[in-house]
């Protein structure tokens, strides 16, 4: 009995010593080894790579319930993102506050503790500076753990999906109004029947249009991106589009027209399937930024 004990332990010994000098075998899924993570590392805050490649140290978790947002479905542990997006997230969330029917925000997924690609949902969200925020106004801000479990945002979106339905207000758009003139922020991913409405509706400076992109899903959330933080030097900046480019862009053009059209037609049975692009779940340790190796052994 004693030898099978000290084989075993000079087993498991040998196995750590192994794994200590091969931290992370670069052809481990990256998504099982940053999933598998609870806690930031304690690393100053960066972010590595592109949004949809990449991962973050230093996060800071955004606190569960705050005076002005809560954090929904705790258990995916998702309310971690680079400093500056938690500081966006209560800034918003003060100023959505003096929005007529809004108490405030709840907040979807940010990132897991370390960003990187995640096991279920989004292909972004690596680097701690994508957030999804819930188009429900809320309507009170001390739901508990179980509530946030269980309570569902309301789509905005027509059934027919080429308008705005009844859950739509003028204070939607004051809301994603207040992000998109936030300077932090990059852009925002909303369902392309809401951009129209905004498009048709917005009065007085129409720039902040610009940032908001229509985009599929997106009608029970909407999705901020900031912008790469002036410390991450090692993030991967995004184009700015050629609409982005020209003055007083607001990207409200004809062209908006085809996600409430030709989006929506059902595609060709003949036509060739696209080959399979490989995505967020697929990547080993080895696609990841390098960095992103000792962000995941790090304390
Ligand atoms: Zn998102």
């Amino acid at each position: 009995m004693k030898f099978i004990k000290a084989a075993i332990f000079l087993f498991a010994l040998s196995i750590s010593a192994i794994l200590s000098l091969h931290p992370v075998a670069a052809q481990t899924k990256a998504n099982v080894m940053f999933g598998a993570k609870n806690s930031a590392s304690h690393q100053p805050a960066n972010a590595y790579g592109r949004y949809a490649k990449g991962c973050l140290a230093g996060a800071v978790q955004l606190p569960e319930s705050g005076p002005t947002w809560q954090a929904m479905r705790l258990s995916r542990n998702r309310n971690w993102g680079h400093p500056e997006m938690i500081g966006f997230v209560k800034r918003l969330s003060a100023k959505v506050a003096t929005v007529p029917g809004w108490k405030g925000l709840y907040i979807g997924d940010i990132s897991q503790p370390r960003g990187g690609p995640m096991t279920s949902s989004h292909q972004s969200h690596q680097l701690g500076l994508d957030a999804d925020i819930w188009l429900l106004p809320p309507k009170k801000l001390n739901l508990s753990r179980k509530d946030r479990e269980n309570i569902s945002s309301k789509t905005v979106r027509s059934k027919n999906q080429k308008s705005v339905n009844n859950n739509w207000t003028p204070s939607h758009m004051e809301v994603i109004k207040a992000a998109a003139s936030d300077p932090a922020v990059d852009r925002i991913f909303i369902t392309a029947p809401a951009k129209i409405w905004m498009c048709e509706n917005a009065k007085g400076n129409r720039k902040w249009l610009q940032k908001v992109r229509p985009y599929w899903g997106h009608h029970y959330h909407f999705h901020v991106r900031l912008k790469c933080p002036k410390g991450s030097k090692a993030c991967d900046k995004q184009k700015p589009t050629v609409r982005q480019l020209s003055k007083n862009a607001t990207g409200c053009d004809k062209s908006l027209n085809w996600w409430v059209t030709g989006a929506l037609k059902p595609p060709d049975p003949n036509a060739p399937k696209p080959p399979k692009k490989r995505g967020a779940r697929d990547y080993v340790m080895a696609d990841l930024p390098s960095q992103c190796h000792g962000v995941l052994t790090a304390q």
